[in-house]
Order: C-alpha cells, then sequence, then structure tokens
C-alpha cells in the first residue's frame, strides 16, 4: 500500500461510514441543516478515528463538511485563534 493509503486507512474505521453522507456535507449552517449538523456531530463524537479525520480535514484544508466533529466555521475560528496565538507569541519574542 502506497503511503498515502496507509495515511488514510483511518477512513475505514470511521463511525460515518453507515450513516446518511448528506448529514455531513450540510447545504448551509443555519436553518434546517443544523439539525443535520448536530445529528453529524453526534455521530462524531462516538466515532474512535475522530482525531485522525479532524488532522486530515485540517492538514487538507478541507473548506466544506463535517469532518472530526468540526464544522468549516468551527475549523476556521480554530485556525484564526492557532494564527493570533502565534503572532502573540512571535511578538513576545521579538520584544524579548
Ligand atoms: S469523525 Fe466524524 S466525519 Fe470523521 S470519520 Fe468519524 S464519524 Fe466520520
Amino acid at each position: 500500500m502506497t503511503a498515502t493509503g496507509n495515511a488514510m486507512n483511518w477512513r475505514a474505521a470511521g463511525a460515518c461510514l453507515s450513516a446518511d453522507p448528506d448529514l455531513f456535507f450540510p447545504i448551509s449552517s443555519s436553518g434546517p441543516a443544523e439539525r443535520q449538523i448536530a445529528r453529524a456531530k453526534t455521530i462524531c463524537a462516538g466515532c474512535r478515528v475522530r482525531r485522525e479525520c479532524l488532522e486530515f480535514a485540517i492538514t487538507h484544508d478541507q473548506v466544506h463538511g463535517i469532518w472530526g466533529g468540526t464544522t468549516p466555521e468551527d475549523r476556521q475560528r480554530d485556525r484564526r485563534r492557532k494564527r493570533r496565538a502565534a503572532a502573540a507569541a512571535a511578538k513576545r519574542t521579538v520584544a524579548a
């Protein structure tokens, strides 16, 4: 198996394999889609490869869909928080 294939093995253990794929790719983040998102997040909460899934989404900049129990907005907020923390750390290093 290739390195990429090995890196993707976690997918076969995803709790979402038997779920409706539409739950994980809602067309919006409000209205009826909120119920879809909540159901998807509930499935993710019990998934044993949640960490690998989220890491994949972050590494590959997945801008659509629920991955590792996070929405695109959740991941965007996390990226912004990490960027602010890195900028603050760099500022402290320069000032020291
Ligand atoms: S964390 Fe969620 S989206 Fe990722 S594999 Fe598990 S159930 Fe599927």
